[in-house]
């Protein structure tokens, strides 16, 4: 049966490292989104049991089939039948990691949730360490890699303007090399329950949502089997998705760039008409009545482009679909 410590011995909290003093053992629910994970899902039981277990406190493994094509869900029930800490859901198709990281994150019930991948690149063991930072007061513990092995210099450099350019255009602080291995306390999560929004670009959900958060630096390890879901593309999708989700930046500069080149279009056409009334015009000037043209229709196209982006979005939360169909679920801790 799960249920919360309830022996409490301190909680205080407040915080800015005022008024804090926090140090009893919570309940914890882990989260795991796993998508075709077939391979590793035991591997990753085993290791990350123990480490709770090692803990000592109530515990729950929510665990989010997103649509497996492979004997995932299998395992989970399998799982499920001998651990009675085990919560089992299995969305009805594949909804993406951060919709099925939702739908674990809506049924946790533990007093502090842990968010961590199945393919064990984020190390189980950490959660300790997050136990302890949430007991010094802290409502988020994130894990921040320090050495992003086998990545190129072209995908650190990306990485890199990437997070220089949404820090500026966006009010929110999103940590560098952060992903979403992390502990955040229940009303942090109640907090970010709130945000139904259909595009989530979760780094920025998690810094919208804000509370008092403390990073751990580790070094991420490669995939234990299987492969990851990345390539460019889906990075370049990845960073339209974060930039749009917080920023209008873009659409205003398509605002000021139109501004600008509309003043130096009535610059340009006055001086025209100045010179042709004083000096009369012989048919010429095609090559710049092109280059005008198709600078002009470039511009725009870009602009209507960079609207189009945010009206997508626009229609995409307007339908207000559920986040998640759950098929079937399964909560032995019940
Ligand atoms: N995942 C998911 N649904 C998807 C893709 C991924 O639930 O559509 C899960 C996956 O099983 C893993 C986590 O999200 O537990 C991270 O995925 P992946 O390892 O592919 O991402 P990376 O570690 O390369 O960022
Ligand atoms: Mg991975």
């Amino acid at each position: 049966v799960f249920k919360s410590q309830s022996k409490k011995k301190y909680e205080e909290v407040g915080n800015d490292k005022g008024l804090v003093k926090r140090d009893y053992l919570p309940s914890i629910s882990v989260v795991v989104p796993a998508y075709n994970e077939q391979e590793v899902l035991t591997s990753f039981y085993n290791r990350t049991s123990a480490v709770l277990r090692d803990i000592g406190s109530n515990y729950e493994i929510v665990f989010v089939n997103d649509g497996s094509t492979d004997g995932t869900l299998k395992a989970m029930y399998q799982l499920a039948e001998e651990d009675k800490n085990i919560q089992v859901i299995d969305l009805s198709r594949n909804f993406g990691k951060e919709i099925a990281l939702t739908a674990g994150l809506d049924h946790a019930k533990g007093e502090v949730i842990v968010i961590i991948d199945a393919d064990l690149q984020d190390p189980p063991e950490l959660i300790t360490q997050f136990i302890k930072g949430w007991q010094d007061g802290y409502d988020v513990v994130y894990a921040v890699r320090t050495v992003r092995e086998g990545e190129s210099w072209v995908k650190k450099a990306t990485a890199s303007y990437f997070y220089r350019i949404i820090q500026n255009i966006s009010n929110i602080k999103i940590p560098r090399d952060t992903g979403d291995f992390r502990l955040i306390s229940r009303r942090s999560l109640d907090a970010l329950k709130q945000l139904r929004e259909h595009h989530r670009f979760m780094k920025g959900l998690f810094a919208w949502v804000g509370f008092d958060a403390k990073p751990i630096y580790y070094k991420r390890d490669a995939r234990l089997a299987g492969t990851t879901k990345w390539n460019y593309w889906k990075l370049w999708n990845f960073a339209i998705e974060g930039i749009t989700s917080f920023s209008i930046a873009p659409l205003k500069i398509a605002t000021y760039l139109g501004l600008l080149v509309a003043v130096f279009s009535f610059v340009y056409a006055g001086a025209i008409i100045y010179k042709t009334l004083m000096f009369g015009e012989s048919v010429q000037g095609y090559p710049s009545l092109m280059v005008v043209i198709l600078f002009l229709g470039g511009i725009q196209l870009v602009c209507i482009g960079v609207i189009g982006e945010y009206l997508g979005r626009i229609f995409n939360e307007v339908k207000k679909r559920p986040l998640y169909l759950v098929k079937d679920s399964r909560d032995s801790c019940l």
